[in-house]
C-alpha cells in the first residue's frame, strides 16, 4: 500500500470526525450541524475560501496549490447526508437520534475528503485549484443537482470532478471503477386507474379498477421481458398497489400503482416511460376506464468518462497496487448530476466484510480511510503536478 505517511499519522482524528459524524445523522437538506463542522474545519485548515449554502446547505471549500500556473481546476465531491433508518449496530457511537442513521457511509465519505483537504491545504504541493465539494441530500434528494443549479461549476470554473463511494464485499481500501454508464438512472411511477366502483355482487355494473389495474402489473413486466433489447439492463418493479376501498363487498373506484424504473441508458429509459404510458392507458381502454400516468424522472443515469476514469484508475493502483472494473449497479447516485456537466469520475473504495450499503447494521469501515484520502491527494499531485 502506497498511502501517504500524513494519512496514517492524521488517521486517528480523521476516524474521530468520522465517529463523531455517525453519533449525529442528519437527513436530506437538514445537514446543518455536519455543513458548520466541515466550514469549521475547512477554515481552520486554511481553505482559501470556504462558502456555505450552495445547494442550500451543501459547503464548498478552495485550495490554491503553490502555483496556479495551470490553469487547473480538480473537483473533489463528498456527501454529507444520512437515511431515514433506524440503526442496529449496537456501537458504543451509535446515531442519537432514532430514525436517522449514517447507512451508506457518507460520514466516512465526508470525513476522508475532510482529511484530505486537510493534508492538501498544508502541503500545497500542486500547480492549479482544488474544490472540495461537500453535498447534501445524495439519498433521493437531488443536493448534487442543487449545487450545479447554484452555479458551482461556472463560479469557480470546475474543469473535472470526482467522486468516491465506500463498498461493502470489496476488499478494504480496494478500489473498482467502470468506465461509461455505472449506476442507473432511478426513475419513479404513480398511475392511478379510475373506472365505476359498486356493490361487489353486481361486477357487470361496475367498471373494475382491481382487475384492470392487476393486468396492467403484469403487462408492465413485458417491458423488461418482451420490449428491451436482451442485452440490455432494465427493471421495472411495482412497489405499491393500493384500492381506494377497504371493504370486501365494494368494487372500488379507483386503483392506484407505484414504483420504480431502473435504466443505464437513454434510450431504456425513453423506452420505459413510452410503454408505461401506452400499456396502462392500452389497459384502461380495453376495460372502459381510465388511467392517469405520472412518470417522474429522478437521478439520471451516472456515465463515469473514458480519460478520468482511466487516470482514476492509475491513481487507485498508486495507492493499493490495483484496480478491478466494477460491475454494473442498479441503484442510483446523485453525483450524475455533476458529471453531466464535467468529465469526471466515480470510484468504489472496499469497505471489508461489512452489511451492505442501507442495512442497520452497516457500518462506514475506519480501515478504509488512509487508501480513500490517498486517492483524492493523489488525484490532485498527478493531475495538477507542481513544476
Ligand atoms: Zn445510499
Ligand atoms: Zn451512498
Amino acid at each position: 500500500m502506497a498511502v501517504k505517511n500524513r494519512f496514517a499519522e492524521l488517521h486517528d482524528d480523521i476516524t474521530a470526525w468520522r465517529r463523531d459524524l455517525h453519533e449525529n445523522p442528519e437527513i436530506l437538506f437538514e445537514t446543518h450541524r455536519t455543513s458548520g463542522i466541515v466550514a469549521e474545519k475547512l477554515r481552520a485548515f486554511g481553505c482559501d475560501e470556504v462558502v456555505e449554502g450552495i445547494g442550500r446547505t451543501g459547503v464548498v471549500g478552495v485550495i490554491k496549490g503553490k502555483s496556479t500556473a495551470s490553469g487547473k481546476v480538480v473537483g473533489l465531491r463528498a456527501d454529507m447526508d444520512a437515511l431515514p433508518i433506524h440503526e442496529q449496530t449496537g456501537l458504543d457511537y451509535a446515531s442519537k437520534t432514532d430514525g436517522a442513521m449514517h447507512a451508506c457511509g457518507h460520514d466516512g465519505h465526508t470525513a476522508m475528503l475532510l482529511g484530505a483537504a486537510q493534508y492538501l491545504a498544508e502541503t500545497r504541493n500542486f500547480d492549479g485549484t482544488v474544490v472540495v465539494i461537500f453535498q447534501p441530500a445524495e439519498e433521493g434528494g437531488g443536493g448534487g443537482r442543487e449545487m450545479c443549479e447554484d452555479g458551482m461549476m461556472d463560479r469557480w470554473g470546475i474543469q473535472e470532478v470526482y467522486g468516491m463511494h465506500n463498498w461493502p464485499g470489496m476488499p478494504t481500501g480496494s478500489f473498482g471503477i467502470r468506465a461509461g454508464s455505472f449506476f442507473a438512472a432511478t426513475d419513479q411511477f404513480d398511475i392511478t386507474f379510475e373506472g365505476s366502483g359498486g356493490h361487489a355482487a353486481k361486477p357487470h355494473e361496475t367498471v373494475d379498477t382491481t382487475v384492470m389495474s392487476a393486468q396492467a402489473v403484469l403487462a408492465l413486466q413485458t417491458i423488461t421481458s418482451r420490449n428491451a433489447d436482451p442485452v440490455e439492463q432494465i427493471v421495472v418493479s411495482v412497489t405499491s398497489f393500493e384500492t381506494s376501498s377497504k371493504a370486501f363487498n365494494v368494487i372500488p373506484q379507483k386503483v392506484q400503482i407505484k414504483g420504480t424504473v431502473r435504466t443505464l441508458s437513454a434510450e431504456m429509459r425513453e423506452l420505459a416511460e413510452k410503454r408505461i404510458n401506452e400499456i396502462c392507458n392500452g389497459i384502461a381502454t380495453t376495460f372502459g376506464g381510465t388511467a392517469d400516468v405520472t412518470y417522474h424522472r429522478g437521478y439520471p443515469v451516472m456515465v463515469n468518462h473514458d480519460a478520468q476514469t482511466e487516470f482514476a484508475a492509475d491513481v487507485a493502483r498508486s495507492v493499493s497496487g490495483d484496480c478491478v472494473e466494477a460491475p454494473l449497479i442498479m441503484g442510483g447516485e446523485d453525483f450524475a448530476f455533476m458529471l453531466e456537466e464535467r468529465p469526471g469520475a466515480y470510484i468504489l473504495v472496499g469497505n471489508g466484510d461489512t452489511a451492505a450499503v442501507h442495512h442497520p447494521e452497516y457500518n462506514f469501515n475506519d480501515e478504509a480511510i488512509p487508501a480513500g484520502c490517498s486517492w483524492w491527494a493523489g488525484i490532485v499531485e498527478q493531475r495538477m503536478p507542481a513544476a
